[in-house]
């Protein structure tokens, strides 16, 4: 299924990259809800965490590589940062190709829920 962000894979929607390689891409939110927060997507388009497979763990985990290298690059891996994904309606999340927020650069709100 198209989304906006298989559209930003593509190229044909423009965004502010901080990542690449052939697997991943990360760039700037287009509305930060902190000082500093990227996504980070696989170029695969999996809706949800919920279509994650066995055989995309190591693509996760690369996923994960990718956010410490960025925290320690955008300068707040020791000041703190949340990795977050949203998953289904109650979750609020709004564009059905796997994503997650890398959120710092100030105290972050408690999480509430
Ligand atoms: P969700 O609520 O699905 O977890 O998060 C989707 C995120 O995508 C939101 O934080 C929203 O601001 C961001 N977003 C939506 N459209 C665009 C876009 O065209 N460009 C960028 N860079 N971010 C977007």
């Amino acid at each position: 299924m198209e989304t906006i962000f298989s559209k930003i894979i593509e190229g044909t929607i423009p965004s502010n990259k901080v990542f690449e390689n052939e697997r991943i891409l990360a760039f700037h939110d287009i509305e930060p809800a902190a000082p500093v927060h990227v996504l980070i997507i696989p170029k695969k388009p999996i809706p949800t965490m919920n279509d994650v497979t066995e055989e995309d763990l190591p693509l996760i985990a690369e996923i994960h590589q990718v956010a410490q290298k960025l925290a320690a690059e955008l300068g707040i891996a020791e000041s703190g940062y949340r990795l977050i994904n949203n998953c289904g309606p109650d979750s609020g999340q709004a564009v059905y190709h796997l994503h997650y927020h890398l959120l710092g650069g100030a105290k972050l709100g408690a999480l509430t829920g």
